[in-house]
């Protein structure tokens, strides 16, 4: 099946679920399966959980006061990763607020220490002054995450008052030129969004040439003002939207750690990462936060990211090898 137009993806995005799940889904797994077939597994650790800014949508914005706040300590970041390694993971996802009193030097340090193990690494910083992409790349960063959340300037500019789509913008464009990957995405399904909005989305996603689609459905987080407006996005979009990415992108690497209908079991409802891998995804996460910090880690509500023994059960159920 070739997907290209807005048309196109809007007619997948508008098809009724059973059809979409008869003709479209297999498609788009056959496609991963073809190309590769195995399940990645990053480790994932959440250093800060503090930020300056106040996305509408998000639980760990500036004003949200029910949250316990940490930073973890460099060296105990270092110490964690390297505990992954030495368990076999090749592949980290570093992610935090945007927390510049982390220490730009400090997060340079982490990354060197890694790269000299060999790691694959993901990072999360937010925006960042100018220059910074260029350190991170040349300090070892392989991949950068950045999302555009949304592509209509707008719809960005209401929902992220901290910063502007432009600026958005800009900075990934400086994230591409650094030489760094860039992970980007939308958020799906959130209160307004619309099926035309989708397939815009996933035409920047397209136009931008990522490396990996960090995609999720909106799942409203206590105490943010979007939350005020509307509840979770659709499960279904969610799954049209995978399995167009994989259809237009065979390469890409997209998020697998999906919510099912359950949202306490958050993203670690195998039915829901069960269901995204047959729409195309491939990555799952193992977190590395200790219990107490993993629950401050609130950009959603019930975010869940568990260990290794849920991915193996996710792999099994799947019949897909799992790649760390
Ligand atoms: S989405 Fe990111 S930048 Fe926005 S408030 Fe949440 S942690 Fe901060």
């Amino acid at each position: 099946m070739k997907i290209s137009t807005r048309a196109e993806i809007l007619e997948i995005l508008r098809m009724p679920e059973e059809e979409f799940r008869a003709a479209v889904m297999p498609q788009a797994y056959e496609e991963y399966l073809r190309r590769d077939g195995r399940l990645i597994v990053t480790s994932m650790l959440g250093y800060s959980n503090i930020c300056r800014n106040q996305c509408l949508y998000c639980g760990m914005r500036a004003g949200n006061s029910g949250l316990t706040r940490y930073r973890i300590e460099p060296d105990d970041v270092i110490g964690a990763v390297r505990m992954a390694h030495d368990a076999g993971f090749s592949r980290v996802f570093l992610i935090s607020g945007e927390d510049p009193k982390y220490g730009f030097d400090n997060l340079l340090r982490i990354v060197r220490e890694l790269h000299g193990l060999g790691m694959f690494i993901s990072l999360a910083a937010g925006e960042l002054p100018e220059g910074g992409y260029d350190e991170l790349a040349q300090a070892g960063v392989n991949e950068y995450v950045l999302k555009f959340e949304m592509s209509q300037r707008e719809v960005f500019n209401r929902l992220n008052p901290s910063t502007d789509f432009d600026r958005r913008m800009a900075d990934i464009a400086a994230v591409q030129r650094s030489g760094m990957l860039l992970a980007s995405g939308n958020i799906i399904g959130y209160p307004g969004h619309t099926a035309e909005m989708c397939a815009d989305d996933i035409l920047l996603m397209k136009q931008l040439g990522i490396s990996w689609a960090p995609v999720i459905p909106y799942l409203p987080a206590a105490g943010t003002p979007l939350a005020q407006e509307g509840g979770r996005g659709d499960l279904l979009m969610m799954l049209k939207e995978v399995a167009v990415l994989r259809l237009m992108m065979p390469e890409v690497r997209i998020t697998a750690q999906q919510p099912g209908k359950d949202l306490k079991k958050g993203l670690a409802d195998a039915e829901g990462n069960l269901d995204a891998v047959r729409a195309g995804a491939n990555v799952l996460f193992c977190d590395l936060l200790p219990q107490a910090q993993a629950r401050s880690f609130r950009v959603i509500d019930d975010r869940n990211v568990t260990g290794t023994e849920h991915i193996r059960r996710v792999a099994e159920v799947s019949g897909m090898t799992l790649s760390f």
